[in-house]
């Protein structure tokens, strides 16, 4: 039998078959699929096959490849990793130009961990409500910086229900596929205040999360919950992380994040240097860019202080 996981607890794994139907799997003692260096073998997203026992649990027996994964480091000081979701078809991140206002260095930081980990991203800008002409203005600035750097740009407002229904088009399984393995997982991250549960609940009422709570339980340092879950939203699957409000950063190079920026990985090839950073290198293509205005200054600055905070750690 095949299906989605849905939950983990950690030694306990709910399946969701095409249909719908739930199972409660244990995996063997012995099930490591992809390597040691992960703690959990598999994580919600995944799609495996599973054995029925005569108690109506079910063993699992294998872990399909997945696309992606969101991984999280672990909380030691140790090499391993922890798989936060697998199979996540879109990152949603939820800004506001209104209070807490979110700063594109943040958004900026997301995106290149959705490129670095191969999700597509989307920006969500809620709270248009509360827009005067200056944030409409100041909207349709980043609009067209981002869109120009490819992304999809949408304007919302949990309020008033502007925009939703794109954003429960996104909600939507692509073609005629039906069942769970044809529904999208998505994850929605941003800034604690910003709306995520309030849009969350206005796109699908039954979630019914708590607006306005903002969880401590990760700022005192304590042990933090690491297993996530996938919630219905509309006829998709939204990934619930409690206890974890920011993934942490993917390992890179000075080299490689410039390829994590889709504007500059197309101009990049004309850089004279192979390697180049875009900094200092004379003849960089991404630099003559900026300067002519076809790559936005802001995100070229975003990505000089990312480049700076990797240099300061490494
Ligand atoms: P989360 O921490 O990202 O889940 O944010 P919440 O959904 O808890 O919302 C934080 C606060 O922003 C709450 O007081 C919400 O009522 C408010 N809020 C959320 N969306 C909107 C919106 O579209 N317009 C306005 N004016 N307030 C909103
Ligand atoms: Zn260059």
């Amino acid at each position: 039998m095949e299906g989605l996981v849905v939950k983990s607890t950690g030694s306990w794994y709910r399946l969701l078959t095409a249909e719908g139907e739930p199972y409660e799997c244990r995996l063997r003692g012995n099930f490591r699929l992809h390597g040691n260096k992960q703690t959990n073998p598999i994580a919600v997203g995944d799609r495996a096959t599973f054995r029925l026992e005569e108690d109506g649990t079910g063993t699992v027996t294998n872990v399909a490849d997945r696309k992606n994964c969101l991984i999280r480091k672990s909380i030691k000081l140790s090499k391993q990793t922890h798989v936060i979701a697998a199979n996540i078809d879109r990152l949603c991140v939820v800004a506001t130009l209104a209070f807490p206002r979110t700063t594109t260095g943040f958004i900026d930081r997301l995106l290149v961990c959705a490129e670095a980990y191969h999700i597509p991203a989307c920006i969500l800008f809620n709270k248009t409500d509360l827009h005067d002409d200056a944030l409409r203005q100041e909207l349709a600035r980043l609009r067209s910086i981002y869109e120009e750097a490819g992304y999809e740009v949408l304007a919302v407002s949990a309020k008033t229900g502007e925009g939703l229904d794109a954003v429960r088009h996104l909600a939507q399984p692509s073609g005629r596929a039906k069942g769970t393995f044809a529904k999208p997982i998505l994850l929605f991250t941003g800034h604690s205040g910003v709306g995520k549960s309030a849009l969350l609940n206005a796109i699908d009422p039954r979630l019914q999360l708590r607006v306005g709570h903002i969880s401590d339980y990760n700022e005192k340092g304590r042990h933090t919950t690491t297993y996530a879950e996938l919630h219905p939203l509309a006829e998709s699957f939204v990934v619930d992380t409690p206890g974890i409000k920011e993934f942490g950063m993917v390992d890179f190079t000075e080299e490689e994040l410039s390829h994590f920026f889709p504007e500059m990985r197309r101009a990049l090839q004309g850089c004279h240097f192979a390697n180049c950073t875009h900094r200092h290198e004379p003849r960089c293509a991404v630099k003559q860019a900026v300067q002519e205005g076809t790559i936005s200054q802001e995100r070229y600055n975003n990505y000089l202080n990312i480049i700076d905070s990797i240099t300061e750690t490494s």
